[in-house]
């Protein structure tokens, strides 16, 4: 079984089609689902020989499957890394990154503005193993470098940021983190390799959850860890193999159809996001509208530097409050109140009393997270029937 054809100059929307097919024997051109923990040997001798690393081939499924391998090197070829490595989650993906890469005395920089959970890791679990932390205004390049100390050893950032979408910029954060002899992970969730590359702008490592825009259908968990041949040599391989956070062949066999159609799907989720983004920004009952690819945005030059379209995430803030936002929630009758994203299927939720609720109400002050902002996670549905609904449910307020 081998790789059938190798990429030469391909772009994007043919890597997410084909980069790393394997065939088996039959030639199937669906890339083949093996469901297996296990490798059977030709006798002992061989079996010795994959376990010295002698023979090439898998052993055992938390160290490798051929259908993870193809979603794992599909991904490598679209965010243009060496090496790529699936997880059963994106935490699972955050968190090896740090566990595998830092040790005690290691000091991290943070951006604020951060998923729930990785906020989290950062704040609760890696200091319990003596790894201090500085968090900052991820769009204050000025307080990056600030923040960094001799024992600085990784930089973590993602942007667009949830949910308040605010941009960092890669390049500079990158730029200050080589100086120190640090590393910058970027957690690219939000734009997908078919929006945002970031270690075209000099990031070490990028992080996806692919339950989301990988997915795109809101099926399946994953996680994917992209970084240099060196980083996976030195710290992540002999970590996931031992500590087991391996990702389900099924869900990677998802994953890896998922990116046959990411490309297309992030151009028409680009598409109807900016068309809500505009009905949204011209309605009187909203306050405001923060969508990357928008003039008003305070950073859309730097978005627009960093990624090929605004992607599929619009916040906004309604009049009234928490009511008004529990109103328009109430009163819609096509978009969905979930706090996932990702999906196919338009979904909303209000940031305040759900992923951001366990924070102080200072640091929801402090990253715009008000009474009256909601997330909107822009689906694949008309984005007339879109603006339609969200017409309809504003006059609740
Ligand atoms: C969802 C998400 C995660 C966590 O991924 P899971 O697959 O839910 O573990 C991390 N970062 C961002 C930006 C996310 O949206």
């Amino acid at each position: 079984m081998a790789t059938n054809k190798k990429p030469g100059n391909w772009k994007k929307r043919t890597l997410g089609v084909r980069a790393g097919t394997m065939r088996s024997p039959f030639q199937e051109t669906s890339e083949a689902l093996y469901m297996t923990s296990g490798y059977a040997y030709e006798s002992p001798e061989e079996a010795q020989g994959r376990f010295t690393g002698e023979i090439e081939g898998y052993q055992y499924s938390r160290y490798g499957n051929p259908t993870v391998t193809m979603f794992e090197t599909r991904m490598a070829a679209l965010e243009g890394a060496s090496v790529a490595q699936a997880t059963a989650t994106g935490m699972a993906a955050v968190s090896a990154v740090f566990l595998s890469g830092l040790k005690t005395g290691d000091h991290v920089v943070a951006a604020k503005a951060m998923f729930g959970s990785c906020l989290h890791v950062v704040e609760k679990i890696l200091p319990r193993f003596g790894i201090t932390y500085t968090l900052v205004d991820g769009t204050d390049n000025a307080a990056w470098k600030a923040a960094m100390k001799p024992e600085t050893r990784m930089l973590f950032l993602e942007t667009p940021s949830n949910p308040t979408l605010s941009i960092v910029d890669i390049k500079a954060v990158s730029k200050i983190a080589d100086d120190a002899g640090a590393l910058v992970m970027v957690d690219n969730a939000f734009a997908s390799p078919a929006l945002q590359r970031p270690m075209e702008f000099g990031a070490h490592i990028v992080v996806h959850s692919s339950t989301k825009y990988i997915d795109g259908q809101g099926r399946a968990m994953g996680g994917v860890i992209l970084c240099r041949q060196d980083f996976f040599d030195n710290h992540l391989q002999v970590f996931i193999r031992n500590t087991g956070p391996s990702i389900s062949p099924f869900n990677a066999w998802l994953h890896l159809k998922s990116l046959e159609t990411l490309d297309l799907r992030m151009k028409a989720h680009g598409e109807n996001a900016a068309r809500v983004a505009d009905f949204l920004g011209s309605h009187k009952k909203i306050k405001k509208v923060l969508y990357p690819f928008r003039d008003d945005h305070p950073q859309t030059k730097l978005a627009r530097a960093q990624m090929d379209n605004g992607g599929g995430m619009v916040a906004f803030e309604v009049d009234g409050g928490k009511a008004g936002a529990f109103r328009l929630g109430n009163a819609l009758k096509l978009i969905d109140v979930c706090n996932n994203l990702g999906d196919a299927k338009s979904l909303i939720t209000h940031p305040e009393t759900t992923t951001h609720q366990k924070l102080t109400a200072e640091a929801r002050a402090e990253l715009g997270v008000t009474a009256g902002l909601l997330r909107l996670s822009v689906g694949l549905e008309d984005a007339d029937d879109l603006c339609e609904d969200l017409d309809q449910a504003l006059k609740a307020i």
